[in-house]
């Protein structure tokens, strides 16, 4: 809308406002009531493969199930050829596999046509192998400021890109799983930093097979976690969780590792997926520091 047509309209804004308290809009905006709180969403917590104590995967998974942890998040380089090594280790353990952490080559928005077709190789290799492990879905970075040349940051190549991710999600859907979009801060990934514009993303896509996520780290440059989990909504297919000053395990930088604000949107959006730990560890004890971390989110969820 053009300034004129802004002034135009402006006029008649009156009769806009008595309508907003009407009972007909009003229906279209339901207020968040307690209702709307859902207390009963459940907390399922899960690692990327290095985060537990352990030497082998199978200690690793004994310990991670001793503390109730339910997800597991591999790396995607070289998950074809691990699927039948994830199985196994799973079978029979209250585990499954959360998403899967990138581990592709090249990038969707490169401007080199090999560096483009390596992505689509890479990446839907990668989808086929979650698929085949019932993974929620594999996690991408459409450019980090490092990678380029890449598209201009442009209407058109956002159109080009919601349209190529519209192929990509179907193609997920057909191997059983998802393409998760993860926006991070301006200094690592400027072209998608904001969960909500993740999201909108997803939803410009137009296929189920695209979603999105949120990391509490990149979130930092949020105003508002709940805000930016309940933007995202139906299309939040997964969540990472690190500590909030150094990226560090949650807890390891005392009281700004506070994740109740977001925790309560996704109690509130009833989310059923994964918080999954993405963080190094500044403690030598890693056994000690983590399982703190799992009781420090358990009790912050039931503050939430
Ligand atoms: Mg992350």
């Amino acid at each position: 809308m053009n300034r004129r047509n802004f002034l135009k309209t402006s006029a008649v804004s009156g009769t806009a406002l008595a309508l907003a308290s009407s009972p007909l809009i009003s229906s279209c905006c339901p207020k968040q009531t307690e209702e709307a709180k859902k207390p009963e969403t459940k907390l399922n917590i899960s690692f990327q493969e290095w985060t537990a104590p352990g030497e082998t995967l199978s200690q690793r998974l004994d310990f991670m199930e001793e503390l109730g942890v339910t997800g597991l998040e591999p790396g995607g380089r070289d998950l074809a050829d691990r699927v039948d090594e994830f199985k196994k280790a799973l079978d029979g353990r209250d585990i499954k596999i959360s998403a899967i952490c990138a581990g592709f080559d090249g990038f969707i928005l490169a401007e080199d046509h090999a560096e483009k077709a390596q992505f689509d190789e890479t990446y839907r290799r990668i989808l086929a192998a979650a698929g085949e492990l019932g993974s929620t879905g594999v996690i991408m970075v459409p450019a980090f400021n490092g990678q380029t040349p890449c598209r201009p940051h442009t209407l058109e190549t956002r159109k080009w890109l919601t349209e190529q991710l519209h192929e990509l999600g179907e193609y997920a859907i057909s191997c059983g799983t998802t393409v998760i979009l993860e926006p991070l801060n301006r200094g690592e990934a400027f072209f998608l930093r904001q969960v909500s514009d993740a999201a909108a993303l997803c939803r410009e896509a137009d296929s189920e097979g695209v979603k999105c996520m949120g990391d509490f780290w990149h979130m930092m440059e949020e105003t508002s976690d709940y805000a930016a989990f309940i933007a995202a909504g139906k299309y939040l297919q997964h969540v990472h969780i690190a500590s909030r000053g150094e990226r560090k395990t949650p807890g390891e930088d005392g009281e700004r590792d506070c994740y109740v604000d977001g925790f309560r949107a996704l109690k509130e959006i009833n989310y059923p997926h994964y918080v999954s730990f993405e963080c190094g560890l500044r403690s030598e004890d890693r056994a000690a520091t983590v399982t703190a971390a799992v009781e420090l989110i358990r009790r912050q969820w039931e503050m939430a």
